[in-house]
This record gives structure tokens, sequence and C-alpha cells, in this order.
């Protein structure tokens, strides 16, 4: 197919689910993580692919890393921005820096991400960007101000971004997950059990539901698709 998609925080959960789900369909895809873990390495070999690894919470090494790789590779096909974090706290007990780290890893990582790879792209006149935000970021969640805040931030910054690019093919859209089951949902102080009593299909979402969506995003089936936020939470919203 000769498509190259990367896909942030892909050494784990839902990214790694997406990177399998499109590497089966076909597409050459680039792993990433924020360091060289055991899962990342694992991801690679599991997968047969290439990885970046760099911070996207920090722009410098975005810039210095993705520019490299923007001037020594083909314009990519797709980018799925995955990578994510929670720092939840009610917001009067939310210290700063759980506030900022969110922000710049979900919202700012939009900025250092994208922008050093979507000229060649804008270029090429032919692409896909995908957006993994949140339900949390349509409706709000006890305890994640922050969180609620980047996610929500994302919708505005791709529907933006989608309406900048349109007319060169490039179609951004954005994919809310609800209550997925991944190593972010074992956090023991999240209360799975009120959580499922509000959602109507009764269950948690799997990885593979999240993946089949954003694989038929980057499809060319979906090429009239653009400026979209499309919800799989089971109903929740
Ligand atoms: P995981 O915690 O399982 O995986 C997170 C991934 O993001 C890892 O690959 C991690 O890499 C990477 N990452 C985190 N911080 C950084 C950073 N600063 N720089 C580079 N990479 C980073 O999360 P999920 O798979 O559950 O979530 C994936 C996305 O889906 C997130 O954006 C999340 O907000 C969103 N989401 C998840 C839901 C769920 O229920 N699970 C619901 C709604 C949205 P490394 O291992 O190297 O740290």
């Amino acid at each position: 197919m000769n498509k190259t998609v990367l896909i942030t925080g892909s050494s784990r959960g839902i990214g790694f689910g997406i990177a399998k789900r499109l590497k089966s369909s076909g597409y050459d895809i680039i792993l990433h993580g924020k360091s060289n873990s055991i899962e990342l390495q694992n991801a690679q070999k599991e997968l047969n692919a290439k990885a970046l690894i760099f911070d996207v919470a920090n722009t410098n090494e975005c810039k210095n890393i993705l520019d490299e790789f923007a001037k020594s590779n083909p314009a990519l096909w797709g980018i799925v921005l995955n990578a994510g974090i929670t720092n939840d706290n009610t917001f009067l007990a939310l210290e700063e820096s759980d506030w900022k780290s969110v922000i710049d890893t979900n919202l700012n990582s939009f900025y250092n991400v994208l922008n050093p790879l979507l000229m060649p792209i804008a270029r090429k006149k032919e692409g896909r960007i995908v957006v993994i935000s949140s339900v949390s970021g349509i409706i709000g969640n006890r305890g994640q101000s922050n969180y609620s805040a980047s996610k929500a931030g994302l919708i505005g910054a791709a529907k933006s971004l989608a309406i900048e690019l349109a007319s060169r093919n490039i179609t951004v859209n954005v994919v809310a997950p609800g209550l997925i089951q991944t190593e972010l949902t074992q956090d023991k102080n999240l209360p799975i059990e009120e959580i499922l009593k509000l959602i109507p299909a009764k269950r948690s979402g799997s990885v593979d539901e999240v993946s089949g969506l954003v694989n038929f995003l980057l499809s060319d089936e979906a090429s009239y698709i653009t400026k979209q936020v499309i919800g799989v939470n089971g109903g929740l919203c």
C-alpha cells in the first residue's frame, strides 16, 4: 500500500492496538514512546516496525527529532495523536504540576508533533490526521478538570486544522473514547462500578473497538469525513 502512519504513544494500550490494526490493514507503521521501554521494544518486535522516541510534551525535543525525520523521509500518510496521560484530582486539590503536565502532554503535543510534520503532508495534498480525545473532554468528569480541558482543547484545535487542510485532501478527525480497558484505567482510585452504571451499554469498551474506527478514518473510504468528533463510548454521551 506504501502509506506510512505514525501513532504516538503506541508502546501499549490503545496506541499499540491502533498500530496492530493498521499494520494488519497493510500500512507501514511507525511506533512511538516517551522512552525506549521494554514495552516499546516488545511492540517493535511483535509488529516488526520502526519506532521514534520523544517526549510529546517537550517542544524542542519534538522539533529536533521530527524536523530531522521529515527531512529524511517521504511525507507521512497519517498521524494518530494518541499519547496521553491523566493526573486526576479534584480541582481544589490539584497541584500546578498536575495541571501543567496534563496540558503539556495531551494538548500542547498537538502543536509539538503536528507542526514539524505537517508541511510535507500539506505539499503532497493528501493525508489523514486522527486525534484521540476523550468523552471527558465533551461532558467533563469529576477529578479531571486538567484532563477534560486538554481533551476539549484538542477538539477545538482539530476542528480548526480540519478547516485549514480540507482543500488539500487532508482530513482531521477526533475519536473520543469512553471507558476503555487499558493500563490508564487500572488506577485503583477510579470508581469503575460507579462509571459502569452511567454507561448505557453497561460495560467498558475494548481497544479493538477504538482501533477499528481509527482504521476506517485512515482509509480511502473516509475521504469526505473531516472535522468530526466520533465517540466510542457505549452511549455514555
Ligand atoms: P496508556 O497509559 O496505556 O498508554 C499511553 C501511551 O502514551 C504510552 O505509549 C506512553 O508511552 C505514551 N505517552 C504518555 N506520555 C507521553 C509523553 N510525554 N511523550 C511520549 N509518549 C507518551 O494509555 P491508553 O492507551 O489508555 O490511552 C491512550 C489515549 O487514549 C490517551 O490519549 C488517553 O487519554 C485516551 N483515552 C483513553 C481512555 C481509556 O479509557 N483508556 C478513554 C478515553 C481516552 P511510554 O510508555 O513511553 O510512557
